[in-house]
């Protein structure tokens, strides 16, 4: 049964010392009543609070880490829609490769999984783990193709197979690697949970229904085992939204705890657009592992991409630091535009800069990472600032250009930008830096 505010307050410390980030204990207990706050964040909790408050404390989905370093981490979510707080652990991508496979054929799409990076507004995205089915009925095989991926890949293994013996040799041939064992059932719960334990595994636990599946999980936890992921198996796309949906609310906000666990979906259609569509519901639709049938760059540019909108924090917009950057190889008599550091802006702007085939310095004073106009209506890029910037970088000692481009949407700040900045001349570059390209062709093309 969850505890309210007030029954949490009695247990917290009432010194109101705000280390939490809270004005008050009360606030505090009330954040954790409504599974916003973690009890972790009050340092002077007692061990007393820590037992009566453990598990109603606990974020209604159950956080499960993967990975030798324990890198990987999915569940610990407190909310159905993003903009409530924030997602916090997103979708993770695996690979699936067959056993039955030639050894060449293997080691190239672990070479490619491995190697694989997408450059999206300054992160680099990845695929983080790499599923392994056994299909040829060879438990030796499987155990060394297991071996073999998690030797040249270091990623966390998914172990597809409906041989315990097969599937205890694998485990624990990468013992340790916090990888996931399925498919745990009704008949197999107990090897397996065996196999999960004396490896430091993960069970991928699933039933023919949600009723079904949160019996068995809630027997699995009796037993004393709680790192699982669920799997659903739906027949279509409408029941695979749904019941993942359902499932979320059950744990999220009738914090049914036999439900609140992330989820790993097995995705093998034969269709890629339909597996593409499936996984894209995964990604929006509160999915853990998509486990991709195989590597496909030109599927996982659309899958990674979407993850990335989904699952960046509404109320963090994504920056880059405040700095000169350099576009091409300027030299001291390159051209200096400025923008903000909210980063679609800046890779817009340096996208179109690099476009023209000019080099150039991109000067980004700190803006909050928020866009041009917004900057500037709430006074964080101003001609003041954008000056105080440039002086804090020590960039006029960088450069001779004494020229600077500023976005068109302000030029109304270009005579407060030369008097801050004595001995510059600002120009005011185009609204959208779509036209970027076309007016450096006017003003710097030689
Ligand atoms: S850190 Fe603990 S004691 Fe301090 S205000 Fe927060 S809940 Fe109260």
């Amino acid at each position: 049964m969850a505890l309210t505010g007030l029954q949490i307050q009695k247990l917290l410390p009432k010194t109101n010392c705000k280390e939490c980030g809270s004005n008050t204990c009360l606030a505090f207990a009330m954040k954790l009543a409504s599974k916003k706050a973690n009890l972790s964040e009050c340092p002077y909790a007692s061990e007393e609070a820590k037992q009566v408050l453990g598990a109603a404390s606990e974020p209604p989905v159950k956080t499960v880490q993967f990975g030798k370093e324990k890198e990987l981490k999915l569940g610990d979510e407190t909310v159905l829609y993003r903009h409530d707080k924030t997602f916090v652990n997103h979708t993770l991508f695996a690979i699936n490769i067959d056993d039955s496979e030639n050894t060449d054929t293997i080691n190239t799409t672990l070479e490619s999984i491995k190697n694989y990076e997408l450059e999206r507004v300054g992160e680099t995205l990845t695929i983080e783990m790499v599923s392994v089915t056994h299909k040829s009925g060879d438990s030796k095989k499987f155990t060394e193709v297991v071996k073999n991926a998690w030797d040249k890949t270091q990623r966390p293994i998914i172990l597809q197979s409906t041989d315990v013996e097969a599937l205890k040799k694998a485990s624990e041939a990468i013992k340790g690697s916090a990888s996931v064992i399925a498919y745990a059932n009704k008949d197999n719960w107990k090897e397996l949970k065996e196999i999960a334990v004396e490896n430091g595994h993960i069970l991928s636990v699933t039933a023919p229904n949600l009723n079904e599946l949160a019996s068995l999980t809630e027997t699995i936890k009796n037993d004393g085992f709680n790192d699982l992921l669920i799997n659903f198996q739906t027949g279509s796309l409408a029941e695979q939204f749904q019941t993942n949906t359902i499932a979320r609310r059950m744990a999220i906000k009738n914090n049914y705890k036999p439900l609140g666990y992330a989820s790993i979906k097995y995705i093998q259609s034969g269709d890629l657009l339909e597996e593409t569509v499936i996984a894209l519901t995964e990604i929006s639709k509160y999915g853990g592992i998509c486990v991709l049938p195989a590597f496909n760059p030109a599927q996982l540019v659309s899958l990674m991409t979407l993850r990335l909108n989904i699952f960046t924090d509404p109320q963090k917009p994504i920056q880059v630091d405040p700095k000169a950057y350099p576009v091409g190889e300027p030299d001291k008599k390159s051209p200096v535009f400025v923008t903000t550091n909210f980063s679609l802006t800046y890779f817009l702007v340096s996208g179109e800069i690099e476009n023209s085939g000019i080099s150039a310095w991109l000067v980004v004073p700190q803006c909050e990472g928020m866009s041009v106009l917004t900057a500037w209506a709430a006074g964080k890029f101003s001609g003041a600032s954008i000056a105080s910037a440039i002086k804090e970088m020590n960039f006029e000692d960088q450069v001779e250009t004494r020229e600077i481009v500023i976005p068109g949407y302000v030029s109304q700040i270009s005579g407060e930008l030369e008097e801050n900045l004595p001995g510059w001349k600002v120009l005011v570059g185009p609204q959208e830096a779509a036209d970027l390209e076309s007016f450096i062709k006017v003003k710097f093309a030689s």
